[in-house]
């Protein structure tokens, strides 16, 4: 095995709803710690799978209608949209591509911890800047093979400038993969900037779609820059199921925009209660970043033991201590978590 395995940190996800049952002996548990949708995917989608029997053959190496469809939703072309195994496979291919040993990687911290991990694996020079007091970024380095910028940000919930995200993009030497894995939740899109050759846009089914378990990501980008990743893109990087739930997805964007218009609803409610008791940020996201006066390991521990679970910030590197970030779920989910907060808090 490699030498510098011990380095590589594991991604450590939401914790399940089983695993605090079990830990707790807890018949009801509320999970509101992975930006899930709440409300699911498209009972299409759930019909088509339903429906899908042709397991023996292999999946198209690169699904045409998929990808027309992904076209029409984002408005660029076909030969512009790039899809794999979630955002995560897509951020995986831009690395595989782009980055040799050595070569730096810079993004902003706090952040989506696989940004690190990747540029571990690939053997990258990390260059960590700071956030400024609202969380976004204020620094970037021309010299970076690669920055990835994550708007809205996970786990801070805010989106970039963008005239300072233009600003890198015009004057960095290598590229810009920008993380819009929450977009539908935001007006504030950086999309437009692929028209730059040097910028990838990716985005995926995991968060509004609610199809998280189905793994499918894509991103948009320059001809050229597609064609380049298609080369290290795995032979058949998503399944059969994912291609028709996706397309089936995309065919009632109804059901995804009515859901978003919920949650963005219940993440005003959600910040308006947690004011009264915390120190919540504002969110374009489908979750909120907490600051309270306890650790946030401890809360969370609390939190869990009430059967809430939220996300602890300790995978999150430079998160603040106090810190924790809860995803909007259903208003009875909300409402459950607020209350079990309240406890916490009061009984400090
Ligand atoms: N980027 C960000 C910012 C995320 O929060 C996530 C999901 N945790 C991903 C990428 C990966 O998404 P997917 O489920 O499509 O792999």
């Amino acid at each position: 095995m490699r030498s510098d395995l011990s380095g590589i940190p594991d991604y450590v996800p939401g914790k399940s709803e089983e695993d605090i049952k079990k830990t707790y002996g807890l018949e009801r548990v509320v999970k509101l710690a992975s930006n899930e949708n709440p409300y699911g995917c498209t009972p299409k989608a759930l019909e088509v799978l339903r429906q899908f029997s042709k397991l023996n053959s292999y999946p198209p190496k690169d699904p045409e209608e998929l990808r027309e469809r992904i076209a029409g939703y984002v408005g660029f072309d076909p030969e512009m949209v790039f899809i794999s195994s979630g955002l995560d496979g897509v951020l995986e291919c831009a690395f595989k591509l782009l980055v040799e040993p050595g070569d730096e990687v810079c993004f902003a911290l706090p952040t989506f911890p696989y940004y690190s991990i990747l540029s571990k694996i690939y053997r990258a020079r990390e260059n960590k800047t700071e956030r400024d007091s609202e969380f976004r970024m204020v620094n970037y380095s021309k010299k970076a093979k690669l920055t990835v910028i994550c708007s809205p940000n996970n786990p801070t919930g805010n989106v970039e400038n963008p005239d300072f995200v233009k600003e890198i993009v015009e004057n960095v030497n290598g590229y810009v993969f920008i993380d819009e894995a929450y977009a539908e939740f935001t007006e504030k899109n950086l999309t437009e900037l692929v028209e730059y050759e040097n910028v990838m846009v990716g985005r995926t089914f995991s968060k509004a779609f609610g199809l998280a378990g189905i793994r499918l990501g894509y991103a948009v980008m320059h001809p050229d820059m597609r064609k380049a990743l298609m080369k290290v893109n795995p032979p058949f990087p998503v399944s059969s199921l994912a291609v028709k739930a996706g397309i089936a997805a995309l065919e009632d964007l109804e059901w995804m925009r009515k859901t978003v218009r919920m949650i963005k609803r219940d993440r005003e409610w959600l910040f308006r209660k947690l004011k009264n008791i915390a120190r919540p940020f504002k969110s374009e996201a489908n979750f909120l970043y907490v600051e309270t006066e306890m650790d946030g390991k401890s809360i969370v521990e609390k939190l869990e033991k009430k059967g809430v679970i939220v996300r602890a910030l300790s995978g999150f590197e430079g998160a603040r201590e106090n810190a924790f970030r809860v995803s909007v779920g259903k208003r009875e989910e909300n409402e459950a978590f607020i209350k079990a907060l309240e406890d916490v808090v009061c009984l400090q």
